[in-house]
């Protein structure tokens, strides 16, 4: 039967999925290496308040620095980390290194500064995140109130009552959360409620298509009223464009992200943003 097994799974074994499979294992191995020869790197893009017109936080963003290939962008490689379980190590090398770059810009006068980090769902569900997070912050010695972990609604997906005490645990410490690319996952208004958050992050595609009609317009409206009605933050992100940036600023938006006021950039080109004061385009 094995036999049978074995030459029935072979006729669906197409060359696509051959190509795939294969593309998949030595993106893998690459991964594996990258950590090994310290190939990441972290952008930070800055989040700019609409009251001050100030840098308020910066988000890190994952850059695989490859010799064959270049910068290769997160959406290609985190789904494979994820997979493979490499994104437990590259993760835990992601906060550590932005918890180390927050104590450095502290220290350095920017003692407001808030550093985002993404967590993959992997990550979050991960049974030694809080231990990863408390090791992050006790190498560096970052303040914990000024590191904001993203994540997305589908943590609460499965088990709604332990995503909402592992966030517990990590307010604790004294960390802030974010809901990431709120409104595309699984969205219960119902648990939304009952989240121990701080911020929405309203995502890209929902800022990117405000300009385009009266519904895209309402739903961000929405989030925005959701967000301030529950006493959260909001950021939005991916914004482009001046439209964009005075409808945010009609409706309160408190945060805003995008390549309008800068894209992720490196750690002396956020430096130089930051200490020369530079008034920021938006204000
Ligand atoms: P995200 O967390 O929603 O991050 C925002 C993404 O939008 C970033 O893409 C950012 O560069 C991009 N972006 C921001 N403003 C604009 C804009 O005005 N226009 C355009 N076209 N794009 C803009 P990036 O850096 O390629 O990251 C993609 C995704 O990969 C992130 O989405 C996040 O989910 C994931 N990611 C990045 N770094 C990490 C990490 O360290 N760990 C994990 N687990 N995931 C990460
Ligand atoms: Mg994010
Ligand atoms: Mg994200
Ligand atoms: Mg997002």
């Amino acid at each position: 039967r094995a036999k049978e097994e074995g030459r029935d799974n072979y006729k669906f074994f197409t060359m696509d999925m051959n190509k795939s499979i294969s593309r998949k294992m030595a993106l893998e191995n690459g991964l594996r290496k990258a950590l090994k020869n310290n190939e990441f790197v972290l952008n930070y893009q800055p989040q700019v308040s609409l009251q001050t017109g100030e840098i308020v936080g910066v988000e890190a963003l994952l850059r695989w620095n490859t010799m064959e290939a270049g910068m290769v962008s997160p959406n290609q490689f985190i789904p494979v980390a994820e997979e493979s379980g490499l994104i437990i190590p590259i993760g835990e090398w992601v906060l550590k290194s932005a918890c180390m770059q927050g104590k450095a810009w502290h220290d350095n006068g920017q003692s407001a500064l808030k550093i985002a980090v993404n967590l993959s769902p992997v990550q979050f569900l991960h049974e030694n995140l809080v231990e990863m997070v408390i090791k992050a912050l006790k190498t560096s010695g970052f303040n914990p109130n000024y590191l904001e972990l993203e994540i997305t609604e589908g943590v609460a997906f499965t088990d709604a009552e332990a995503a909402i005490k592992k966030m517990q645990t990590l307010r604790d410490l004294g960390v802030r959360i974010s809901i990431d690319d709120f409104g595309t996952g699984y969205s219960s208004l119902m648990y939304l409620k009952r989240f121990p958050i701080n911020t929405l992050k309203i995502p890209k595609p929902f800022i990117q298509d405000i300009m385009g009609g009266q519904k895209d317009k309402a739903l961000v409206e929405t989030i925005i009223y959701i967000g301030h009605s529950l006493g959260l933050s909001v950021i939005a992100e991916g914004i482009e464009s001046n439209d964009q940036l005075l409808f945010l600023r009609e409706h309160h938006c408190d945060v805003v992200q995008g390549d309008l006021y800068s894209k992720p950039l490196t750690v002396m080109q956020v430096s130089a943003l930051i200490e020369n004061k530079t008034p920021a385009k938006i204000s």
